[in-house]
């Protein structure tokens, strides 16, 4: 999932201008086009990894983010989710209909009229959450902070300056409409440069520059319920991009990021603990108290315990999304040898290393016969 450079991806310098950036934008938009790449999953990745390098790129306020911070910088930057967009959205998005339009003839294979005939639903933007295991355990309620496009207050989403209204497309002379070709095989297809309404703006409001749009900030409250995990998204309706001609908007995805834990692993709905115990303690037996998800836990240590022992503390995991069943929690022990021992330790050891010698454990006495078998005794 590592995400490339963004420079890398368009193939610019850090210092690019505004203007290189959105030719290098065009020229690789085109290279990777579907249209030129049927059938071609590698070609439409990288289509959409270039949408993504350019919506930050050509963006100042992302470009500074990513610029100072990398891909972390731009959570919560209010992304589009390309990678539920078709072709004419991704250039929609980017104010790119007419110069593709023309490459690529008119219409679009019509999807672009049949966008612009009647209402649509605004785009899916993307953000991140990040959670703690306690957080993923409890379920866990979440302000976000994000920016997105919304309908500009100065034009009321027209795009027009004020008391001004659009004029008469000059390329369609208002039908929508143009014809390429002659002779016998004229074409009639949608116009470019108005999108087929007829009509274009003449002068464009100074606040959203004849988008209709502005970037706002937003900031909202997520209930995240309890079991999810790193990568899933979790779908906030109607909270996305506007819709344009009246269209619903379209929905907001926080995809959840898991922080690591200090002492916890996760293991589908298991965590694992990792707890060193003293070679007395394992020898001798103990309770000891082990990290859990909420808070210390006890766990009792049988005498003779051997290194690497998992033990097993039920219900102590994590509820799954979807059964609401809860995991366990395992305790590995691992055993810690002594690495400085007082002169009292190292005398007690002594005596009991003497005692081994006459009763060694039928482990290690198997060992040593199987040693002196294979190279003879001395
Ligand atoms: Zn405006
Ligand atoms: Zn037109």
């Amino acid at each position: 999932m590592a995400k490339r450079d963004y420079y890398d991806v368009l193939g610019v310098g850090k210092g690019a201008s505004a203007d290189e950036i959105k030719r290098a934008y065009r020229r690789m938009a085109m290279k990777y086009h579907p249209d030129k790449n049927p059938d071609d999953k590698e070609a439409e990745a990288k289509f959409k990894e270039c949408a993504e390098a350019y919506e930050v790129l050509s963006d100042a306020e992302k470009r500074q983010r990513y610029d100072q911070f990398g891909h972390e910088g731009l959570r919560g930057a209010g992304m589009h989710d390309f990678s539920r967009m078709n072709v004419e959205d991704i250039f929609s998005v980017f104010g790119f209909d007419d110069f593709f339009s023309g490459i690529f003839g008119g219409g679009g294979r019509g999807r672009r009229s049949s966008r612009r005939a009647g209402p649509s639903r605004g785009f899916d933007l993307e953000t991140t959450v990040e959670l703690t295991l306690e957080d993923i355990a409890n379920g866990t309620e979440k302000t976000i902070e994000f920016t997105r496009q919304d309908t500009c207050s100065i034009c009321n989403g027209s795009g027009c300056a004020k008391g001004s209204s659009p004029g008469r497309c000059p390329m369609c002379n208002g039908t929508g409409q143009v014809a390429r070709g002659g002779g016998f095989f004229q074409m009639v297809s949608t116009c470019g440069q108005c999108g087929g309404s007829g009509q274009v703006i003449t002068n464009p409001c100074k606040k959203c520059r004849g988008t209709g749009r502005v970037p706002k900030k937003r900031t909202l409250k997520v209930k995240i319920p309890p079991g999810v995990h790193e990568g899933q998204g979790v779908r906030v309706a109607n909270e996305g991009e506007p819709g344009r001609g009246g269209g619903p908007r379209g929905d907001l995805y926080c995809y959840v990021r898991v922080k690591p834990h200090e002492f916890l692993r996760r293991d589908g709905s298991d965590l694992i603990a990792i707890v060193p115990i003293t070679f007395t303690q394992a020898a001798l037996g103990t309770t000891i108290d082990v990290p859990s998800i909420n808070g210390t836990q006890g766990l009792k240590i049988p005498p003779g315990t051997q290194y690497g022992s998992i033990f097993r503390i039920k219900g102590k995991g994590l509820p799954d999304l979807r059964t609401h069943r809860t995991g366990d929690q395992l305790v590995q022990v691992t055993i810690e040898t002594p690495s400085k021992l007082s002169a009292e330790q190292e005398e007690l050891l002594r005596k009991f290393a003497e005692t081994e010698n006459t009763r060694v454990s039928p482990e290690s006495t198997r060992f040593f016969e199987k040693l002196k078998k294979h190279f003879g005794s001395h």
